[in-house]
């Protein structure tokens, strides 16, 4: 079990502490302050530990800054986006490690696939050199009712283990935030992605 710290909004100073701390693994959603921080923290003996993963919405004319500083993106959930990270991505640093964004539950959401259209789009994906398709990841709408939580985790967890039978390099399964973690753990997760219940509520109030 992987523990993704959500960093998102935090300062540097904040991070600091929970490097101190001994976490490595850290999610950042926005491209400039997660790229802001990478290079913050690379000038630092400390820095080179760090793994940090981009699980914001992509833009197109934002996926440079991802392929060239990020180790992993979490949110890929067209082939376009996916060509343009793999074509950015230096040949210098090791494939970008993608997770498939998968649009479970959340209706409303603009963001990620219907499973009907993940194995296509996993094809082509493990076709794309300078990427490698670690697995899928998951934000379903909001629900306080724990059955519920885990039958939507588990659609997750048969589309993660079909996945991982075509393709062996498949490992991951991202779900699970501060208010729905033990469900997703019950269900199968690998890597919850926790900000809240590590740093404390987000302050977006400009400042
Ligand atoms: C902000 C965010 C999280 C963390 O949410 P918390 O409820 O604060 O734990 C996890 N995943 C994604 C994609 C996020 O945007």
């Amino acid at each position: 079990m992987t523990l993704l710290a959500v960093s998102k909004t935090k300062p540097v100073a904040v991070i600091a502490e929970a490097i101190a701390a001994g976490q490595r693994t850290f999610g950042e959603n926005y491209v400039q302050e997660g790229v802001d921080k990478i290079q913050h923290f690379a000038a630092l003996p400390e820095g080179t530990a760090l793994e940090w993963h981009f699980i914001g919405p992509l833009q197109s004319n934002k996926s440079r800054l991802v392929a060239e500083h990020f180790a992993w993106c979490q949110t890929v959930d067209r082939l376009r986006i996916a060509e343009r990270l793999n074509n950015q991505r230096p040949a210098t640093m090791a494939p970008l490690n993608v997770l498939i964004q998968i649009n479970i539950s959340d209706e409303q959401s603009k963001s990620g696939i219907v499973l009907d259209a993940l194995p296509a789009l996993a094809e082509a994906i493990v076709a794309l050199p300078n990427l490698m398709l670690r697995g899928l990841m998951a934000i379903p709408a909001p629900e306080v009712v724990y059955p519920r939580q885990l039958a939507v985790f588990g659609q997750m967890n048969d589309a993660f283990l079909a996945l991982r039978q075509r393709y062996p390099q498949v490992d991951t399964l991202s779900m699970g935030m501060t208010d729905d973690m033990a469900a997703a753990i019950a269900a199968g997760s690998t890597m919850v992605r926790i900000g809240t219940a590590i740093f404390g509520h987000r302050d977006y109030s400009p400042t």
